[in-house]
């Protein structure tokens, strides 16, 4: 795929030992692809279909997808996270945080007030306005679902990838 469509929307796919990777970036507002179950085959396959820049720590699959894959550093995700660091400047990533389902990838909508009702908390139905829903599992998210540490993570994690 050609630089230039990657820098304008660029889509990841985790590959299984990145699945905490995944959803970090997710929380960002990035596409990222995560299955656990997905092996070699299946990653080179989705990755050719879907146009989308293979995320490993295995340098064997990284070689034989070559400039399809980025090989990712670190033991702890927080130094995974810091090996991607030039990619995401690379690609110039567009973030928009908390906009997609950490656990499903998809892109939030929003939701009505009145929909809500019933199925969060009353008292967070009757403190909050904006709610966002997951098209694809139903997760609801609202201002709070992300605890003040979580939020606190991606305030840093958007430093480092912006960088100075
Ligand atoms: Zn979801």
């Amino acid at each position: 795929m050609p630089v230039q469509e990657r820098i304008q929307q660029p889509r990841f796919l985790a590959d299984a030992m990145l699945g905490r990777l995944a959803r970090r970036l997710r929380m960002l507002g990035l596409d990222v692809l995560y299955d656990p179950d997905a092996d070699d085959h299946l990653i080179r396959y989705t990755s050719r279909r879907e146009s989308r820049l293979v995320l490993t720590k295995d340098r064997r699959l990284a070689a034989i997808l070559g400039s399809d894959a980025y090989l990712v550093y670190g033991s702890k995700v927080a130094e995974e996270f810091t090996s991607l660091v030039p990619l995401l400047r690379h690609l110039a990533c567009r973030f928009d945080p908390l906009s997609r389902c950490m656990d499903c990838n998809e892109k939030l909508t929003s939701m009505k007030h009145a929909e809500a009702e019933g199925n969060v908390p009353r008292y967070v139905f009757a403190s909050c306005r904006d709610f966002m829903r997951c098209p694809k599992c139903g997760k609801i998210y609202w201002e709070g679902t992300h605890s003040g540490s979580m939020r606190k993570g991606i305030e840093l994690m958007l430093e480092e990838a912006r960088g100075p």
